[in-house]
């Protein structure tokens, strides 16, 4: 678990650097997805902000998703990360300053709801300002995806899901899409089985 390390140079004084560890998402229907996370406290020393942060990291990488919230973890620190590949940033008190006018339709998923896909509006672009690991504000401002993604996990430190946005249509059809999926999915596990033990 917590053995995954590395060394950062060749330097034999070097510090050793936790990657963090893979955290277990909570099932869809978890209350803490719909509770309202409190402000993370800085000075609080039973908490490690670089550890959480490296733990949300590492599990957003395995899942290859573009942003994840600590609660989607069980965790109920008011934080998330987003990003890709090598880019991450991890957001602690996160808090909207102002968004565009201009919106943007587009597809939207969610880690906590897998298969479901549901096309929704949101700003073009949003200002924000939070908090790095070591408790440092900054104010930040994202455009397209980067700005989706940070609307949608502070939703999730809010305890709002994507499906408020969905017109009801929209949403019957993405649920049934999604009951579809995983059905289809179900049925081709029990297929593969099969072949592996005939
Ligand atoms: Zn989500």
């Amino acid at each position: 678990m917590t053995d995954d390390f590395i060394t950062i140079n060749t330097n034999p004084t070097a510090t050793k650097v936790s990657l963090g560890e893979i955290l277990q998402l909570v099932d869809e229907n978890d209350p803490i997805l719909r509770t309202v996370i409190g402000e993370f406290d800085f000075n609080d020393p039973s908490l490690d902000p670089q550890k959480i942060s490296d733990d949300l990291t590492k599990t957003l990488k395995t899942h290859r998703a573009f942003g994840i919230a600590a609660p989607q973890c069980g965790l109920y620190h008011r934080v998330f990360v987003i990003g890709a590949e090598d880019s991450y940033i991890t957001m602690f008190n996160p808090e909207i300053l102002s968004v565009s006018e201009k919106q943007v339709h587009m597809p939207e998923y969610c880690l906590s709801f897998p298969f479901l896909e549901l096309n929704i509006s949101r700003p073009e672009h949003v200002t924000v300002k939070y908090q790095d690991v070591n408790g440092k504000e900054h104010i930040d401002r994202f455009v397209g995806i980067t700005a989706r993604c940070c609307l949608h996990e502070l939703d999730h430190l809010n305890g709002q899901t994507f499906h408020k946005y969905a017109k009801p249509l929209a949403l019957k059809n993405g649920l049934k899409k999604r009951e579809k999926h995983i059905k289809q999915f179900a049925r081709e596990l029990v297929a593969q089985r099969r072949i592996t033990n005939a």
